[in-house]
């Protein structure tokens, strides 16, 4: 099929949940990724900040094609060293004690979801299931991870939503002590708000909630999907406000482009699920833990985390400029290697102006543009995709 035909029978027989860009991506190697045309774009949006080796990885794919040819899949039904393996990596490696593997960031937020409400059951009341959640908040499209995604758009269509779901104001603690009561059973939050617009949380709003589930009988749940895995320069990105969680959930990067989700979780939670509670059948199997490991190995090592603050800090210093430039541009934030350029303009037309020259970028919300380049990116990717901005944001205004 030619890419016009591609594009006519993606339309007559997958369903039209996303608008896709004009191009139908064939190959990808470092931080490029190639049409069909044999066009190169250069990659910032790396799969929703899955690619973080960029494409083309040589230990990525020496570790997954050996895999590949071991063992591809058994269930969970049987022990398999890869999952044993990476699950001793994340224990080893952070607050947690266990870790539940599933396929996908919304499956790790239903799980952390079930996991609080199975420990609130058993440790304190069976009517302690509410779940506080916040503005600007995104965890998943799937019933529960939707319920505590406060965007209408997303829950209108789909309600009746899961039951008790609550809303405080993102970085207000006020809002947060209004709302949390007995029945709140856990309170979950993005250390970064990553589709809500690039947001940091501030560090006095993460310490209070922990010390407000704490004083409250509730748990403190992380959601590091998008932040997590070094994308904002430290391994975790709770790592920056000095609390940890009782739960986290992680997805995107951690299988190199396979899918792969995890909820990590303290001792005390893991004490109140017991087998048959909830299950995955593809849930880390043994081709996509492979990938996981070296994943996890290098995007954790000091050096490799080090690159990547010293390169976020070069790419905020370079769209600081950039927002001086052009009166558009409301402000650049961000940290590591996840940024936004918040504009007073619809950044659709920007983002195909990037098309056009040969950049992916996406969107965070209708007037904010989000870079996530893959996290092995350099200086000169880096000053190639700002002067490409530099252009489109000429032509769009
Ligand atoms: N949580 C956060 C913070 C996310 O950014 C996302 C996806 O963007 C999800 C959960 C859902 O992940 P997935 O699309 O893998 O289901």
């Amino acid at each position: 099929m030619n890419t016009e035909q591609i594009k006519a029978v993606d339309h007559q027989c997958v369903l039209q949940t996303y608008a896709r860009a004009p191009f139908v991506l064939q190959r990808g190697q470092g931080l490029r990724v190639y049409d069909t045309q044999g066009k190169a774009y250069l990659d910032f949006v790396s799969g929703i900040a899955v690619n973080a080796l960029g494409y083309g990885d040589a230990d990525l794919l020496k570790a997954v094609a050996e895999q590949l040819v071991r063992l591809i899949h058994v269930s969970n039904l049987y022990y398999t060293i890869p999952q044993t393996e990476l699950a001793k990596m994340l224990v080893d490696r952070s607050f947690a004690d266990k870790v539940f593997f599933c396929n996908s960031g919304t499956e790790s937020v239903e799980a952390a979801l079930k996991f609080a409400r199975k420990w609130a059951k058993t440790t304190h009341d069976p009517n302690k299931t509410d779940v506080l959640a916040f503005s600007g908040a995104f965890h998943g499209r799937t019933m529960g991870s939707l319920a505590i995604t406060p965007r209408p758009h997303y829950q209108d269509p789909f309600r009746p939503l899961m039951p008790g779901a609550k809303f405080a104001r993102f970085n207000d603690l006020a809002s947060a002590e209004e709302l949390m009561d007995d029945k709140t059973c856990a309170c979950i939050v993005e250390p970064l708000q990553g589709e809500g617009g690039v947001i940091p949380a501030d560090r006095d709003f993460l310490q209070g909630l922990r010390q407000l589930c704490d004083s409250n009988g509730s748990l403190l749940i992380f959601d590091e999907v998008q932040c997590g895995l070094g994308r904002t320069g430290t391994l975790w990105a709770h790592e920056a406000y000095g609390v940890t969680p009782d739960l986290m959930t992680l997805a995107k990067p951690l299988g190199g482009g396979l899918p792969v989700g995890a909820t990590l979780m303290t001792q005390a939670v893991a004490d109140t699920i017991e087998a048959g509670d909830h299950a995955s059948t593809f849930g880390a199997n043994p081709v996509v833990c492979a990938a996981a490991q070296v994943v996890f190995t290098k995007v954790s090592a000091p050096e490799f985390l080090e690159h990547v603050r010293e390169a976020g800090s070069y790419l905020g210093e370079r769209l600081a400029d950039l927002a001086g430039k052009h009166d558009c541009i409301v402000q650049a934030r961000g940290r590591g290697l996840i940024w936004a350029l918040e504009t007073n303009i619809d950044v659709a037309p920007l983002i195909e102006a990037g098309y056009d020259a040969g950049l992916l970028t996406c969107s965070a919300g209708p007037k904010v543009l989000r870079l996530l380049p893959p996290l092995v990116v350099q200086e000169a990717e880096l000053d190639e995709a700002v002067a490409i901005l530099d252009k489109a944001f000429g032509l769009v205004q």
